[in-house]
């Protein structure tokens, strides 16, 4: 499938997780917007928050934020998720930003 993100979760472009559980993985952004900026990607190709019908999935994206924000102190952080071209989205897999500075 030709989804930079897919690509990425099966190393066919190389990329540091900076966190992995079952449902999902994190990576930093290559073009960060703040001091930190990570992506949060379900494991699952889902285009995106339009395409979710089992909303266990968006949780279990909330329940990865907390972890991966705790393990790298970061107390105060926003998230932000971009949903159809118009209004950003840039990549056709869904994606939480987390930004913090
Ligand atoms: P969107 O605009 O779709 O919400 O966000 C997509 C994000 O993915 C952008 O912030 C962009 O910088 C990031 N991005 C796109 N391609 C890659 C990549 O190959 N590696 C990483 N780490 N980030 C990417
Ligand atoms: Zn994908």
């Amino acid at each position: 499938m030709d989804c930079v993100f897919c690509k990425i979760l099966n190393k066919q472009i190389p990329s540091k997780f900076v966190y992995e559980d079952e449902y999902c993985f994190a990576i930093n952004d290559i073009n960060p917007k703040a001091k930190t900026h990570i992506l949060v990607i379900p494991k699952e190709h889902i285009v995106s928050l339009n395409e979710v019908k089992d909303f266990e999935l968006v949780k279990n994206l909330f329940v990865a934020i907390k972890n991966i924000t705790k393990e790298q102190n970061i107390p105060a952080f926003k998230t932000h998720i971009n949903t159809g071209r118009a209004a950003g989205q840039e990549v056709d897999h869904l994606h939480i930003h987390i930004l913090a500075n």
